[in-house]
């Protein structure tokens, strides 16, 4: 009988001290590879913006015209649906791997969206944004402020956010313009208004944001046939716009591609923060790398020969120190 609880005390220290030494071992090596970016990334995903309404955003223009921003000629994939484009730009997965392809099918995405990607390696997160994204992202953003019906707050609530927060990447969803395809056609004095609504507001959060460190970049969900409505083919729908604005557009190294996808968004996100990708990801990434090596495999080798060795020291430490502990505890308990 005493054999036995002393085995069950050796057995119970044992693994209470290899909890606590994994634990710190994670923590130290997180410290070691951690090399967070200090660039900032603002995205606003401008639901229902089709390629040719950039014509009617001036400040958008102007910025591509001074060399501030880059413009891609993008696609993106039937179904041209919301839902399924927001899982797309933000996984980098394509909707046959994903699986999400309806819009009233409000399941958590099963692939990590570069939200969570972030969030994992200790960047702050946020959105200002629909209630859908955050459906299909429930545990990624730190902060944020959702609607159902008006979004006409959501560039205000992105600008408090900013203050409040300070968020290393933050997420802005207005859908304005979708509303104006769908009710008045992609051709439509309202469509283009709406356009022009969004340029104004994109002007006002870039004043707010561009002394803070942040790139800003536009995508969209789909676009929007002539009569307006989307989810097929269709030219409209299909050809949507990818703008990236930083004031040194430069440093960032963007290539040139004839036309880009929206599956480069996340990889190219990861790239500007210098987190890893995953497997999920099929697109390429918009920047360019110097050294041919991704950033996330760039770490020093003697971390990794060090970590292989700490589950040996570590168990070796903890048996050791359980035995001592159960010795003194039967020691001290025969001296009383
Ligand atoms: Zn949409």
């Amino acid at each position: 009988m005493r054999i036995l609880t002393q085995i069950f005390i050796f057995i119970t220290i044992f693994f209470m001290l290899h909890n606590l030494l994994i634990k710190a071992q994670l923590k130290s090596l997180n410290n070691m590879v951690s090399n967070k970016s200090n660039r900032k990334i603002c995205i606003i995903l401008v639901d229902g913006l089709r390629l040719d309404s950039i014509d009617y955003m001036p400040f958008l223009l102007n910025m591509i015209d001074c060399k501030k921003g880059v413009l891609y000629n993008s696609k993106c994939f039937p179904p041209t649906l919301s839902r399924p484009g927001y899982e797309r730009i933000f996984t980098g997965s394509p909707t046959n791997i994903n699986g999400i392809t309806r819009n009233f099918h409000p399941i958590p995405s099963l692939i990590p969206d570069v939200f969570l990607l972030a969030k994992r390696s200790g960047y702050k997160t946020a959105l200002s944004g629909y209630y859908w994204l955050l459906e299909l992202f429930p545990y990624s953003f730190n902060y944020r402020y959702t609607y159902f019906n008006s979004d006409s707050k959501v560039f205000n609530r992105a600008i408090n956010i900013i203050g409040d927060f300070n968020p290393d990447i933050l997420l802005v969803h207005p859908m304005e313009v979708d509303k104006a395809g769908h009710r008045h056609g992609a051709l439509s004095k309202e469509y283009k208004n709406s356009c022009k609504n969004i340029d104004k507001n994109i002007e006002y959060l870039w004043n707010h944001i561009k002394n803070k460190n942040y790139t800003l970049i536009v995508i969209s969900d789909h676009g929007h046939r002539d009569e307006g409505g989307h989810g097929d083919d269709n030219k409209g729908c299909i050809e949507i716009p990818l703008i990236i604005i930083d004031n040194d557009i430069e440093k960032l190294n963007l290539i040139q591609k004839e036309w880009a996808s929206q599956l480069d968004v996340a990889p190219t996100i990861c790239d500007l923060l210098n987190i890893p990708k995953n497997s999920f990801m099929k697109g390429t990434s918009l920047i360019q790398i110097n050294d041919n090596l991704a950033p996330d495999l760039v770490i020093d080798n003697s971390i990794i020969k060090l970590s292989s060795r700490f589950p040996l020291i570590f168990t070796g430490f903890a048996v050791f120190v359980s035995i001592i502990i159960t010795k003194t505890f039967y020691y001290l308990k025969n001296l009383l």
